[in-house]
């Protein structure tokens, strides 16, 4: 059981900005920036690729409008929406959870972004294992 089913279920306090059926959203405690914001699915999943099609749309259903309270809370103008999946891409909380971050001033997310080329041939055979992924 991970931090988050804890405070799902009650045993752990949180600061509380929306909830329903399938949804809760909090502040981190350890924000990036001001108004920095959880979401996740009341779901136990670890990783979004495992998340129901009820959650996942849950969820989806909410972000655009938390995003827009972030907004009007903070005045932020520019905000980033991350997800770790895994402990090699940043997880910690092994709980399906997705940041809104600010951007006010400086403070927010750092993105370090190391962008390749994408090949031709390359291109083609992701397209095809993907699309033979989805079936
Ligand atoms: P991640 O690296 O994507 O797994 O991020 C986990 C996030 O959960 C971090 O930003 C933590 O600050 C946050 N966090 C951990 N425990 C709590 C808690 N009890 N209440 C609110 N946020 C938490």
């Amino acid at each position: 059981m991970t931090i988050f089913s804890r405070i799902i279920a009650g045993e752990i306090p949180c600061h509380r900005v929306y909830e329903d059926e399938h949804v809760l959203a909090f502040l981190d405690i350890g924000p990036l920036s001001d108004g920095h914001l959880l979401v996740i699915p009341k779901e136990a999943k670890a990783q979004i690729h495992e998340l129901s099609d009820e959650s996942a749309a849950a969820i989806g259903r909410v972000l655009p409008r938390l995003a827009r309270a972030v907004m009007q809370a903070t005045g932020a103008t520019a905000y980033n929406i991350l997800q770790n999946n895994g402990a090699m891409a940043h997880q910690a909380v092994m709980h399906v959870h997705f940041h809104i971050i600010p951007r006010i001033g400086t403070s927010g997310l750092g993105v370090g972004w190391n962008a390749g080329k994408l090949e031709g041939a390359r291109a083609a055979d992701l397209v095809s294992r993907m699309k033979g992924a989805l079936g």
